[in-house]
């Protein structure tokens, strides 16, 4: 089927399917490198989350070892002023060797401060109503506690507080020794961070309350964010996952990947803007749209010009075809005009003579016999003269009708007007004897036609034959010796009284 569509028709498909490939190609192209940037982001998101969750770990891991120390020893040594004088060294020295920590306090079971790590000594200020007091006074459980974020009563700065209980040799509540922890240090390290214009990471209790964020502002310290988004799929998903969410606040749909801490009941966020990230795929594939585009839009404008110009050359190939048809055809009807006979049909003087002498030729080479049967319509002056040329047309025409049916029999058989009311045939392959047949179906027909003629013998239109045939001889004879002989038969024809048939050589019929 395809061999049968025309060449513009498989050119327009060819620029077709080109033009769709190359945007097909560039299309998938495009979409693989969306594909490797979001799983690239995904890794990105999720890396910066486990960073997060091992700072936030080792930061409250190295607190809570030193409160387990001063646990210990408050415990071992009591409270009594000596003690205290020691502890409070101790305090201040863990604190200058930790930058993270902002102060180290200890506590008594009533919340009224024993010691603290700062160089002048506690103000007689109480905390037993601060939340991680609270909890230690109610939890026997000695590990320990974050609670939520506090603004310091001395120093005005928000921080993490970090605590342990303190037992009594009897198991009974003894108080508490508190680390702070400056939100500050969390919130340098999470600049540090690379996470683009509309990233945004945070540090989160597991109950819900914000630590710290970045972007930063003092009021989302201690928010409760247990109705957030990322919260609700971080309760959903469990420790570790990552979520598309659009947030409610800015619009902005974000990568969140979160990770719970190992060893404290917190969890980290960190969330990368999809816009931000694929902003530079999306510049990309606009160019590579465009010059695919312009491309394709050259490749289709060629193609329509070369579908065209195919249709303008088919069509104009077809148009030399139908005018070579009609010049042959032309070319044929002249040949036969200047072959044939105007007033009869039949073959002219021309047609007669050229093929007299081929066949000749042929009767030489094939050493048969060619015949030629002369024929002249008798007292045709007298018919002319009686019944008008026209007429004498009319009955020329009618004779030669009849003529040529007899010979149309035989493919080679030739009939020509020889000239005036004169006809030849010229037969290939035949003797005297079959020239002699013919000749006398010709007579014998055309005087049934019954022509009338009155100044004829008998009253009707009839005609006089002479014939002849020979066997050329290679090198001897001509054409015109038959013509000559076949004349002569005709004459001897008229002489002996005319509506008869004589052959060369052979006494006239009576
Ligand atoms: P015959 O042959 O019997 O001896 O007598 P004829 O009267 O036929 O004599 P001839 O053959 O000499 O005359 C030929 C005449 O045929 C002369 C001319 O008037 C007529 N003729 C020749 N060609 C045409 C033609 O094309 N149309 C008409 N109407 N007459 C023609
Ligand atoms: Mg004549
Ligand atoms: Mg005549």
């Amino acid at each position: 089927m395809f061999r049968r569509l025309s060449i513009a028709v498989r050119t327009a498909a060819f620029v077709g399917i080109a033009c769709f490939t190359l945007l097909a190609i560039d299309a998938w192209n495009s979409w693989q490198a969306r594909t490797q940037l979001v799983a690239q982001m995904s890794v990105a998101a999720s890396n910066l989350a486990r960073a997060m969750a091992q700072h936030g770990d080792d930061t409250l891991k190295k607190a809570d070892i030193v409160l387990a120390g001063v646990v210990e020893r408050v415990e071992q040594d009591g409270t009594d002023a000596a003690a205290v004088a020691r502890l409070r060294k101790v305090l201040a020295m863990r604190v200058a060797e930790l930058p993270e920590l902002d102060g180290l306090h200890i506590y008594d079971q009533d919340g009224n401060w024993v010691a603290n790590s700062r160089p002048t000594p506690p103000e007689n200020l109480n905390n037993a109503n601060r939340e991680y007091f609270v909890f230690h006074r109610a939890h026997e459980d000695r590990g320990p506690h974050i609670g939520t974020p506090v603004k310091s009563r001395t120093t005005g700065r928000l921080l993490i507080p970090v605590s342990r209980r303190i037992d009594h040799a009897d198991g009974s509540f003894g108080g508490v020794v508190l680390a702070t922890i400056n939100v500050d240090f969390f919130v340098k390290f999470y600049d540090s961070l690379y996470i683009g214009r509309d990233g945004a990471v945070g540090l989160v209790l597991d109950t819900g309350t914000m630590m710290t964020r970045r972007p930063y502002s003092p009021e989302t310290v201690g928010k409760n964010v247990t109705g957030a988004d990322f919260f609700r799929t971080y309760v959903a998903q469990g420790p570790v996952g990552t979520a598309y969410i659009k947030s409610a606040q800015d619009g902005v749909t974000r990568l969140n990947s979160f990770r719970r801490l190992d060893q404290f009941p917190l969890f980290v966020t960190a969330a990368l803007s999809k816009d931000e990230i694929l902003a530079a795929w999306w510049r990309d594939a606009l160019w590579h749209t465009a010059g695919i585009l312009i491309l394709a839009s050259l490749v289709g404008f060629v193609g329509w010009r070369l579908i065209r110009q195919i249709e303008l050359s088919t069509r104009s190939e077809s148009d030399l075809r139908q005018a070579r048809d009609a010049l042959e055809t032309l070319n044929k009807t002249l040949e036969t005009l200047a072959m044939e006979d105007g007033l009869t049909g039949l073959a002219n003087r021309r047609q007669f003579d050229v093929t007299l002498d081929s066949e000749f030729g042929r009767a030489v080479r094939e050493a048969s016999t060619l015949a030629l049967i002369m024929i002249d319509v008798d007292c045709f002056k007298q018919y002319n003269d009686i019944y008008g040329h026209a007429a004498g047309d009319e009955c020329l025409q009618s004779i030669s009708r009849t003529v040529a049916r007899l010979t149309s029999r035989r493919a080679g058989d030739l009939a020509a007007r020889y000239g005036g009311e004169e006809l030849a045939v010229l037969l290939p392959h035949t003797d005297v004897e079959g020239a002699l047949v013919l000749a006398e179906q010709i007579r014998n027909a055309v005087r049934d036609l019954k022509i009338a003629h009155a100044g004829a013998a008998g009253g009707f239109v009839t005609l006089s034959a002479g014939v002849d045939a020979l066997s050329p001889v290679p090198g001897r004879g001509l054409p015109k010796e038959l013509i000559r002989a076949a004349d002569k038969a005709l004459y001897a024809a008229k002489t002996a009284g005319r509506n008869r048939v004589c052959s060369a050589g052979q006494p006239a019929p009576a």
